[in-house]
């Protein structure tokens, strides 16, 4: 722990924590010690972590990077950092984000960008987001490990953009009690590692039933670490051809194809297969994601959280929402609330947001097929490219940075598993990742199908 802080006290300039909590991590730290010497040390016992700003943790500010929950510091702890806590995990401090987990470069947050500590010329480039603090802390040894959130692929694209393991398990593994919502039926929490073994370590503590959220499931936690046998014989590995589209880069095609041969060459079978309804998921994606943005968002009015704006002579009620309103949300998440009240507004609502519920059904079809005829895991790329730099796709139109989630957010929409885990680098020196993706609460064996491609 005390090497952590003094390493992240000397990564200032990449921006990772928002929050540090120096007294916090020493306390717990000693704590840890003293269950070690007793020799009644749980799983976590005394490895320091990071927590991502969207989690709730109780008296440490908790603002989702965004400047309308200024001063917001709950008096409640999430489940998952609660269970984090329980296993005797030291927090660091709360890492940076897309403000309310909107983005994949985490340049909409209001603490500013975080860097990605990897560099091969003078550019400074974006770590991914929304997890970009976090894959961040990991990357550079700010932590052991990290909390991230996944809604359309904010855990596993910072990981491939930083060289580390992300998992997002089955929806409803984790707890969402506790963390800031941004779009409730696809969000989930997952870990951030080094290593795939570190991942699944984690990941049992994360888990878990929990009667504060009716989504999550009551299904017994399995030990994923003892899964790790690297044995993947006769697994079959499904390749979808629908993610290999029109202009794929010829380096990301090929990192594909050498994981297909490495799984192959540990004794699994190698299968085409076919997700028909790939192409639409992130038009649905951006349908329902705002959708549930919108409402979930409604209740940051000036009055029960956070930020208040300045209020002039004869303003009422309703200038003081638009005020504060106004200044408190940055533009991403303006123009997600304003996407989203037009998609399920009257008259809209069955053209667009009905219409991106049909189609989701269809992208989960398309899985469960796939997996009814034998398919064990899907193995695709992370994402179409290697960390970009910071303003190269921000200044773009926002539908380029949409993009980077076409191979991750399928996997929000069907609610399956997903793991990113590194692959080798591109022609610049840059991480590369692959993404598995398992049957839903099968992230055992989708460890393990990571551990044999690590
Ligand atoms: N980039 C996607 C979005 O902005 C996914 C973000 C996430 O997974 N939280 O919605």
């Amino acid at each position: 722990t005390e090497a952590c802080l003094a390493a992240i006290d000397g990564a200032d300039a990449l921006n990772a924590y928002v929050h540090k909590t120096p007294e916090i991590a020493l306390e717990r730290a000693k704590a840890a010690d003293a269950r070690l010497k007793e020799g009644d040390a749980p799983d976590m016992c005394g490895l320091p972590i990071g927590m991502k700003d969207l989690f709730c943790t109780k008296g440490v500010a908790s603002q989702a990077a965004s400047g309308i929950l200024e001063g917001f510091t709950p008096e409640y702890e999430s489940t998952v950092s609660q269970k984090l806590q329980d296993a005797g995990a030291v927090m660091l401090g709360k890492l940076n984000m897309d403000e309310f987990a909107m983005g994949s470069s985490n340049e909409s947050s209001v603490y500013g960008d975080a860097i990605n500590p990897w560099k091969v010329d003078e550019r400074n480039l974006t770590p991914g987001g929304s997890s970009g603090g976090s894959a961040t802390a990991v990357a550079a040894d700010l932590c052991l490990a990290a909390t991230g959130t996944d809604t359309g692929g904010s855990i596993r694209q910072p990981a491939a953009f930083t060289g580390t393991v992300g998992i997002k398990p089955t929806y409803g593994r984790c707890s969402r009690w506790g963390i800031i919502a941004y779009a409730s039926s696809l969000d989930q929490a997952g870990p951030m590692t080094k290593t795939v073994r570190d991942a699944a370590i984690m990941l049992e503590a994360m888990a878990g039933h929990d009667m504060k959220d009716s989504t999550s499931a009551d299904l017994a936690v399995p030990n994923f670490e003892a899964m790790l046998t690297g044995d993947i014989r006769g697994k079959v590995i499904g390749v979808p051809k629908e993610y290999r589209p029109e202009g794929l880069p010829e380096e990301i095609g090929k990192l594909w194809d050498d994981g297909a041969a490495m799984l192959k060459d540990a004794g699994a079978e190698v299968r085409e297969i076919s997700l028909p309804h790939t192409k639409y998921a992130l038009p649905a994606y951006y349908v329902i994601a705002p959708a549930e943005a919108s409402s979930n968002l409604a209740r940051y009015d000036g009055v029960r959280y956070g930020h208040r704006a300045k209020l002039g002579a004869g303003d009422g009620i309703n200038e003081m929402y638009e005020k504060t309103r106004a200044e408190g949300f940055g533009d991403e998440v303006k123009r997600r609330i304003m996407v989203g009240t037009y998609v399920l507004s009257a008259g809209f609502y069955d053209a667009y947001y009905n219409r991106a519920r049909k189609v989701r059904t269809l992208i989960k079809k398309d899985f469960s097929d796939a997996f009814d005829a034998g398919v064990d895991a899907i193995l695709t790329p992370a994402t179409p490219s290697a960390a970009f730099g910071l303003g190269e796709m921000s200044d773009a139109d926002p539908v380029q940075m949409y993009l980077n989630d076409v191979f991750t957010i399928t996997v929000n929409m069907a609610g399956l598993p997903g793991i990113t885990v590194p692959a080798g680098l591109s022609s610049q020196g840059l991480p590369l990742g692959l993404q598995l993706i398992g049957r839903p609460w099968e992230e055992g064996d989708l460890l393990n199908t990571a551990y044999a491609l690590e």
